[in-house]
């Protein structure tokens, strides 16, 4: 696994200010947004001239990856393989859609935003999962990343804690036919009747490490997750559950963790159903 380390990512702000990527030893600074040619939406009478591909934006999502991904070092052929599938403009509002396949984040309403390509990867690439794996993510969102995990063969639960955000995701999610299971709720207790999980991961940032997500790991099961003060710079962390540690009811000791920095991000803040 080929992590591009320290670079501080825009990956779900709220500032959805693109872009505003600041890069430390990687291959590339900046790529600019990309376009296709000609038209994308089409009419019963424009279907037969436009090719699949075309409306379906492949080629953008070709070139994101080329670029945004793989030319920043990831080279994990699974997550590069999902990137190129998942049509990431049908996760973004309708009047942002030319912006869709962009090297910055984009704002999905409340507040809220679809992160960066790039930090999809990088948190797709860190959960080390195999196909079939049961994967729970807190952060719905626009349902994007969900949607990544579950083209690579992942078993995907997802909570998001605003409604409408949950409700319109769980609805892109079906129309693409990715059945990933979306549920309302304050992520910080995890989903404990899906648990234990091979994989979590966390795409706004607590300002410490959920109890209850630690004890809904397998042993060896991986949390990535942002850890950071709000509205400061964050650090992306990849935690491991010991082999030998057993999987944890609620209330008991958490097993032991192996922790590794992914370095420096910035999330919008993980908020809490009392706020
Ligand atoms: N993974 C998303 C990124 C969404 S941004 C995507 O691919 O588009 C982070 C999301 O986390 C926001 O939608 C926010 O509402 C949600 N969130 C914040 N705190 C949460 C919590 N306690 N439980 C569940 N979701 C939370």
């Amino acid at each position: 696994m080929v992590i591009a380390a320290m670079v501080v990512v825009t990956a779900c702000t709220g500032d959805a200010q693109p872009p505003s990527l600041t890069q430390a030893g990687t291959p590339q600074s900046t790529t600019s947004a990309l376009t296709t040619s000609g038209p994308v939406g089409s009419s019963a009478a424009t279907v037969e001239t436009s090719t699949p591909a075309v409306q379906d934006r492949a080629g953008e999502r070709v070139e994101m990856v080329e670029r945004q991904i793989e030319g920043r070092g990831i080279e994990d052929q699974v997550v590069l393989a999902a990137m190129r599938a998942v049509p990431r403009h049908r996760f973004v509002p309708d009047e942002l859609t030319d912006r869709a396949y962009g090297d910055h984040p984009l704002p999905i309403g409340h507040g809220q935003t679809i992160s960066q390509p790039l930090i999809v990867a990088m948190m797709s690439t860190a959960l080390a999962a195999e196909p079939g794996d049961k994967i729970l993510e807190i952060g719905t969102g626009s349902g994007y990343q969900a949607a990544v995990l579950a083209e690579m063969g992942m078993e995907v639960y997802s909570v998001e804690i605003i409604p409408e955000l949950a409700n319109r995701a769980a609805r892109a999610l079906d129309d693409l036919g990715y059945g990933v299971a979306v549920r309302t709720a304050d992520g910080y207790f995890g989903w404990e009747e899906h648990a234990p999980f091979d994989g979590i991961i966390v795409t706004a940032a607590p300002d410490h490490v959920p109890q209850p997500l630690v004890q809904q790991l397998e042993p060896g099961g991986v949390m990535v997750i942002p850890v950071g003060p709000i509205g400061a710079v964050q650090t992306l962390w990849r935690f491991t559950v010991s082999e030998s540690g057993e999987f944890q009811a609620p209330g008991s000791r958490p097993p032991e963790l192996q922790a590794e920095s992914m370095g420096a991000v910035s999330f919008v803040p993980f908020t809490r159903a009392e706020e």
